[in-house]
């Protein structure tokens, strides 16, 4: 089978048509950008944060995928309007910004031997939620060409949940991933060489069931050694601020070294979008954040003006989407991970 020759204003029929895919998703108030044609790899940015020169949109610190993925309908006719096979991106929806947790149910040919010979985390899920007396509402989900599900809920207020790996840590169980805050889906679709990436189920983005956020939600991290701005913050801010404050402070000081600068911006992005519902203070934030970041300066090139640039950077565009946390609606939940964190 020869590739098409067709061409329509603005690249070729399959590339038109995975505009309109994305175009689609940014409608529905997804945020997108572009995946490797036929494949599952980021296409955005094309260097990586350690070969980043700080040019054009990176001048104030590296843009990953997840900076750049956008609802703007410019860009995204920008970004499919090549030819040829090399241009016929897939659809990458970032599940951060998107305000999404997608819930990814793997399969396995090995039964899994704790969960009555399971071998799809669907079955593990649907095990977890008897056990929690609990059933799934509907929401809108896909299939991945390798037979997987993707369930799609939007995060609840005030929750920043991250990537979660199948039997690690918090994680629901295994075959099961869950892609939240630096992490993505490929979008019905989009297509591999297995197959194409389809709606299963239309409709409705759920929000993520309680019982499933507080599973999903990291105990609190323990109190940082030497930090005068984080016990001033935790003050002033009720528990689950601080858990957020400490849980982004902790992924500061522990990024790996080529993900200091975007960690450290996501961070300064999240805690911003808190400064800016007037949950925080911005100088507390600042100085949390720096405080965070101390580690990393002085360490192979990371300079404490860039770290400044970047906290700078990120609280104004955190505080450009203000969040207010839901007291009330969260007090169950934060009193559930932290009862569960105890063992
Ligand atoms: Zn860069």
């Amino acid at each position: 089978m020869s590739s098409t020759r067709r061409r329509v204003r603005g690249g070729d029929r399959e590339v038109a048509r995975l505009r309109r895919v994305a175009l689609d998703a940014a409608a529905a108030g997804l945020y997108v950008f572009p995946v490797q044609a036929g494949g599952k790899l980021p296409a955005v940015p094309r260097h990586s944060a350690e070969r980043c020169r700080g040019r054009g949109i990176c001048a104030a610190g590296h843009q990953g995928w997840e900076q750049r993925a956008t609802r703007d309908r410019a860009q995204i006719c920008r970004w499919w309007s090549g030819t040829g096979e090399a241009a016929r991106f897939n659809v990458g929806i970032a599940c951060g910004p998107s305000g999404l947790v997608v819930i990814d149910l793997d399969t396995s040919t090995d039964p899994l031997p704790g969960w009555g010979g399971a071998t799809t985390g669907r079955e593990v899920l649907d095990q977890l939620a008897a056990r929690h007396g609990q059933t799934l509402p509907a929401t809108y989900s896909t299939v991945t060409p390798t037979d997987g599900e993707h369930l799609y809920y939007r995060m609840p207020q005030g929750l920043a949940l991250r990537n979660t790996h199948g039997g690690h840590g918090h994680s629901l169980g295994p075959l099961i991933d869950t892609r939240a805050g630096g992490g993505f889906v490929v979008g019905a679709g989009s297509i591999r060489p297995e197959g194409a990436y389809m709606v299963a189920e239309h409709g409705q983005i759920a929000e993520l069931p309680g019982w499933l956020a507080t599973l999903l939600t990291p105990p609190p991290a323990p109190e940082p050694r030497r930090s005068a701005p984080l016990v001033l913050s935790t003050r002033r801010a009720n528990a689950y601020v601080a858990a957020i404050l400490a849980g982004e402070s902790a992924a500061v000081e522990h990024a790996a070294k080529g993900q200091r600068q975007i960690t450290l911006l996501t961070a300064a992005r999240t805690l911003g979008r808190l400064v800016g519902g007037g949950e925080l203070d911005a100088d507390n934030a600042h100085a949390l954040l720096l405080e965070a970041a101390g580690v990393h300066i002085g360490v192979e090139g990371f300079t404490r003006a860039e770290a400044e640039r970047t906290i700078t950077r990120g609280l104004a565009y955190g505080a450009r989407a203000p969040r207010r946390i839901d007291r009330r609606h969260h007090t169950d939940t934060t009193s559930g991970a932290g009862g569960s964190g105890e063992a």
